[in-house]
């Protein structure tokens, strides 16, 4: 199996029309640690390199942080890469025929850039246009927050929210639009603190102006 192509969602869904990129490079081993063993092996790795940098670990400011880092990056930040974490999809049956759009705009992110592990913070708004099913409001909000708590580049994330919505909501009308503030961008090499990244992913009826017109009218209503 291709490393770059495994079932890192976990739902058993083939993504065969879509790049590799799309998917987290996982490998296949990634699961057969415990929990516990990771945060141990990180926070041996991680004194090692606070100690490189040539910080005391004696100093009681500094002791407990391996273990704070290792414990934040395997239960909080990092925990979206676990496919156990992955919200379970409860689905109601749209019995009220609601064919209008719906959106979640303003849903906090905060994300790690993959290639700097430095924070990506910003907003995600999604919306969908339901067929037969529709699903709780928290729902959206939480699909976010799982593809967000793993190393992330911002195009990657907003497709994979993307096309999770679309498995899960048995349609093809969804929208993401994610804006976001790159602390590897604003802290350091350039150092621009007021740009700011937008992608966006536009499928099924999202794709005709219209939809796509009303959604970002929605986002940008204050
Ligand atoms: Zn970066």
């Amino acid at each position: 199996m291709d490393k770059y192509n495994i079932d890192a969602e976990g739902d058993g869904t083939e993504h065969d029309h879509l790049s590799s990129s799309l998917h987290t490079p996982l490998r296949e081993d990634a699961f057969k640690m415990t929990d516990d063993l990771k945060i141990e092996l990180i926070e041996k790795h991680f004194r090692e390199i606070m100690h490189i940098l040539g910080l005391d670990l004696a100093d009681d400011s500094l002791q407990g942080t391996p273990h704070r880092v290792a414990k934040m990056y395997v239960k909080e930040v990092f925990r979206g890469l676990n496919p156990h974490n992955k919200p379970a999809a409860k689905l109601f049956l749209n019995r009220f025929g609601y064919n209008q759009m719906l959106v979640e705009r303003d849903i906090t992110l905060y994300s790690y850039c993959e290639h700097h592990f430095v924070p990506i913070i910003g907003k995600a708004h999604v919306a969908y246009i339901p067929e037969k099913h529709v699903v709780g409001l928290s729902k959206l909000n939480r699909i976010v927050q799982y593809f967000a708590h793993r190393p992330q580049v911002q195009e990657r994330l907003t497709m994979q929210i993307a096309e999770e919505l679309k498995a899960m909501l048995f349609t093809e009308n969804v929208a993401v639009y994610i804006e976001a503030d790159h602390l590897c961008v604003m802290s350091r090499g350039v150092h621009d603190v007021s740009s700011s990244t937008i992608t966006t992913e536009y499928a099924g009826l999202f794709q005709q102006e219209q939809y796509r017109n009303e959604f970002l009218a929605y986002i940008h209503k204050r």
